[in-house]
C-alpha cells in the first residue's frame, strides 16, 4: 500500500494543543494521528486508525490463538440486565443514561459482563458446552469525571473485552491462566515495558484480580514491586494486619482542647502540655502533623476526626475550599461510625491546611486515640512518609500503637521478598475472576454430569486498546516526534523525495510501487512544493521507524535511508536499497 502525503488526509500542526499536558496527547494530536471532537471524544483520522487497527490485529490474534472467539454486541443497551445486576444504580454518574422514543431506559454500554452472561444462558445449557471465551473488540462508553491525556483516558474508548464460562474453579482458574498467557503476548508484541501487579486485596484470594500497567511517569497509577518479584497496585498491597481492634475496647476520646484559632504552632503547644510523647521528647510541628491523628471540631461543634498526613499535604483545603476535590483520598468518619466500624479512616491532611481552616473558624483538636506519643509509623522511611489508606486497627493497635501505616519506599513487601520500591504505571489490562456474581444475579446455569443445575463460574478481562496506543506513543517519541514500534507503526517506510527534479519524483515514485510489491506499507510524500526542511519535520513528527530520502544523493546513486529510533543514517546504492528495506 501506498499512503500519497499530496492527498492524504492529514495536516500535521507546528503548535501543541493547548488542552495536552502529556508527551503522546501534543504528539498523536500535531502529528495528525488523533483530532479532538469534544472532551474525552476523538475521531481515528487515516494514519491513526491504521496504529489502532494494527493494536487490534495483536490483540485479535492473540485471543484467537487461546481459543476465544470475537463476537460483537451493541453498544447500545436496556437497562433491565443492568438493573438485575445493581449497576444500573451502582455506576453512579458514570454510566451514560438515555431513553429510547418510548421512553424506555437505555444505557451505553460500559463494560458488558450482563451481555455476555444472558448471551451464554440464551445458547447453551450443559455442563458439555464449557469452557467457553468470547470477546469483542468494541467502543466501551463511560462518563468519566476526568477524562485525560487525549484517548489515554477517554469517554468513549475502545476496549477488547472477553469473558470465560466454566462449570467450576479449577475451570476459572485454567481460563484465567490461558488469558494471562495471552495478555503477556499482547504487551510483549506492543513492545511495553509492563509489570503485572496484583489488583484486590487478600479478601478476594491473592490471584483473583491483576492489572498489566506499563511502566510510565504520566501514569495515574501507583505501584509497588520488591527485589523479589513481589508486585502490586498500592490500592491492594495487604500491609501486615495487627488483630482487629475491638470497637468496645477503643477508649473513649479524651478530647484535648485547643485555642479558638489553632495555628500549628498553638496546636504543637497544646500536644507539648496535654499529650506528651512517651519517648520523652517534644513534639514539633513536623512530628505531630506527620503522625496525629486529629479531629476537625466545626463552628457548630459537630466533630470530624480525620486521618493524618505529610505537612504540605492539601487535602483539607481541597475539602474545605473546594478546589481539585479528590474524594477518594479524604473520608471523614464520626465517633458512631467509628465505634461500628474502625475501619474508616482514610486520608491526610496538613499544615498549610490547617491555618487555612483555621481562618475559617474550624478547629481542631487531637484524638487521644492515637495521640500518645507512641504513634509512630514503625520501620517506616520518613523521609517522603505518605499516608494513605490508613486504617483503624490494621494501622494502630487500641492503645494507639500505629503497627503500619500505608506502603512506603523501603518496606518490606508482605511476601518478605524485598523492600518495596513505587513507581507509577498506567493501566493497559485487567484480568479478573468474577465468580459467580453475575452468573448469579442473571441465573446462568447449566447441568452439570450428574444431571444436577450448577451456576457458572466467570472471569472478566480487558485491554484498553485505544489507551493503548496513547501509552506507546508515551512510551516511544523524543523531542521531534513519535517513533513506532515496527509491529504497529502505520508504515513501514516513510519514502520522502526532496527537491524539484523531475528524476528524483520518478525514483521515488518507482521506489514506493516497489516496496509496495514486496509487502510493504510506504508513506510516501509526493509533495511538490514543500520545502525538504518541512518534509523532514513532518518525519520526524509522524514517527515512521525508517524514513528513506530521495534527493541530493540520487545524482551518485544514492538513497539516504535513515533510523527513526536511532538517528543513524546510512547512503544506500539505489540498487540495493529495496532490499535494504524489506
Ligand atoms: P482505570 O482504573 O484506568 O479507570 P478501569 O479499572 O476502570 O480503568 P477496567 O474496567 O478494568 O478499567 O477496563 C479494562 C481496561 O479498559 C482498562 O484496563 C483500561 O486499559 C481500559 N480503560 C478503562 N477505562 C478507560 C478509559 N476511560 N479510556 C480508555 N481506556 C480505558
Ligand atoms: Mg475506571
Ligand atoms: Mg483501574
Ligand atoms: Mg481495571
Amino acid at each position: 500500500m501506498i499512503l500519497r502525503m499530496s492527498s492524504l488526509f492529514l495536516r500535521t500542526l507546528r503548535e501543541d494543543p493547548a488542552d495536552a499536558e502529556v508527551p503522546s496527547h501534543k504528539l498523536l494530536v500535531r502529528a495528525g494521528y488523533i483530532r479532538r471532537t469534544a472532551p474525552g471524544m476523538y475521531t481515528w483520522l487515516p494514519l491513526g486508525l491504521r496504529v489502532l487497527r494494527n493494536v487490534e490485529k495483536i490483540v485479535r490474534e492473540e485471543m484467537d490463538a487461546i481459543g476465544a472467539q470475537e463476537l460483537v454486541f451493541p453498544a447500545l443497551l436496556p437497562r433491565e440486565p443492568y438493573e438485575a445486576t445493581g449497576r444500573w444504580t451502582e455506576y453512579g454518574p458514570n454510566l451514560f443514561r438515555l431513553k429510547d422514543r418510548k421512553g424506555a431506559d437505555m444505557l451505553l454500554g460500559p463494560t458488558h459482563e450482563e451481555m455476555f452472561t444472558l448471551a451464554v444462558k440464551d445458547l447453551y445449557s450443559s455442563y458439555k458446552d464449557l469452557p467457553l471465551s468470547i470477546y469483542q473488540i468494541q467502543n466501551k462508553y463511560r462518563d468519566e469525571a476526568r477524562p485525560r491525556a487525549g484517548v489515554l483516558r477517554g469517554r468513549e474508548f475502545v476496549m477488547k473485552d472477553s469473558y470465560s464460562f466454566d462449570v467450576d474453579q479449577a475451570g476459572l482458574q485454567a481460563s484465567y491462566d490461558l488469558h494471562r498467557k495471552a495478555y503477556i503476548r499482547i504487551f510483549d508484541r506492543l513492545g511495553f515495558d509492563y509489570v503485572i501487579v496484583q489488583a484486590m486485596s487478600g479478601a478476594m484470594g491473592g490471584s483473583a484480580s491483576e492489572e498489566f500497567l506499563a511502566v510510565a511517569e504520566n501514569g495515574e497509577d501507583t505501584f509497588v514491586r520488591s527485589p523479589g518479584g513481589y508486585a502490586a497496585n498500592v490500592e491492594a498491597v495487604v500491609v501486615p494486619q495487627s488483630p482487629p481492634v475491638d470497637a468496645s475496647a477503643v477508649p473513649a476520646a479524651e478530647v484535648v482542647d485547643t485555642p479558638d484559632t489553632p495555628t500549628i504552632d498553638t496546636l504543637v503547644e497544646t500536644l507539648n502540655a496535654k499529650h506528651p510523647r512517651t519517648d520523652g521528647r517534644q513534639w514539633t510541628a513536623a512530628d505531630t502533623l506527620k503522625n496525629v491523628l486529629v479531629t476537625l471540631v466545626h463552628p457548630d461543634g459537630t466533630r470530624e476526626p480525620l486521618a493524618i498526613g505529610v505537612p504540605g499535604d492539601r487535602a483539607i483545603d481541597e475539602k474545605r475550599l473546594g478546589a481539585q476535590v479528590e474524594p477518594a483520598e479524604v473520608v471523614a468518619f464520626d465517633d458512631a461510625e467509628f465505634a461500628k466500624n474502625p475501619a474508616l479512616a482514610r486520608g491526610y491532611i496538613g499544615p498549610g491546611a490547617l491555618g487555612k481552616d483555621s481562618e475559617s473558624g474550624i478547629r481542631y483538636l487531637l484524638d487521644p486515640r492515637v495521640a500518645e506519643g507512641s504513634a509512630w509509623v514503625t520501620g517506616a522511611n520518613k523521609t517522603g512518609f505518605h499516608v494513605i489508606n490508613l486504617v483503624h486497627g490494621r494501622d494502630f493497635t487500641a492503645d494507639g500503637t500505629i503497627q503500619a501505616a500505608e506502603v512506603h519506599d523501603g518496606d518490606e513487601a508482605p511476601d518478605g521478598s524485598g523492600p518495596l520500591q513505587s513507581a507509577r504505571g498506567i493501566e493497559m489490562g485487567h484480568i479478573f475472576q468474577l465468580g459467580q456474581k453475575y452468573a448469579e444475579a442473571l441465573d446462568l446455569k447449566v447441568l452439570d454430569q450428574n444431571g444436577k443445575l450448577v451456576t457458572v463460574t466467570m472471569g472478566s478481562y480487558g485491554v484498553g486498546v485505544t489507551r493503548a496506543v496513547a501509552a506507546i506513543a508515551e512510551g516511544n517519541h523524543d523531542e521531534l516526534g513519535l517513533i513506532w514500534p515496527r509491529e504497529i507503526t502505520p508504515a513501514d517506510v516513510h519514502l520522502v523525495a526532496t527537491g524539484k527534479e523531475t528524476e528524483v519524483f520518478a525514483k521515488a515514485a518507482e521506489l514506493a510501487t516497489e516496496l509496495e510489491s514486496r509487502g510493504l506499507t510506504v508513506l510516501y510524500d509526493d509533495r511538490e512544493k514543500v520545502s525538504p526542511g518541512v518534509k523532514f519535520k513532518d518525519a520526524e513528527l509522524l514517527g515512521i521507524p525508517t524514513i528513506a530520502v530521495v534527493g541530493k544523493g540520487l545524482a551518485d546513486g544514492t538513497i539516504e535511508v535513515k533510523d527513526r529510533r536511532s538517528g543513524d543514517r546510512t547512503d544506500v546504492a539505489v540498487t540495493e536499497v529495496v532490499d535494504k528495506l524489506v
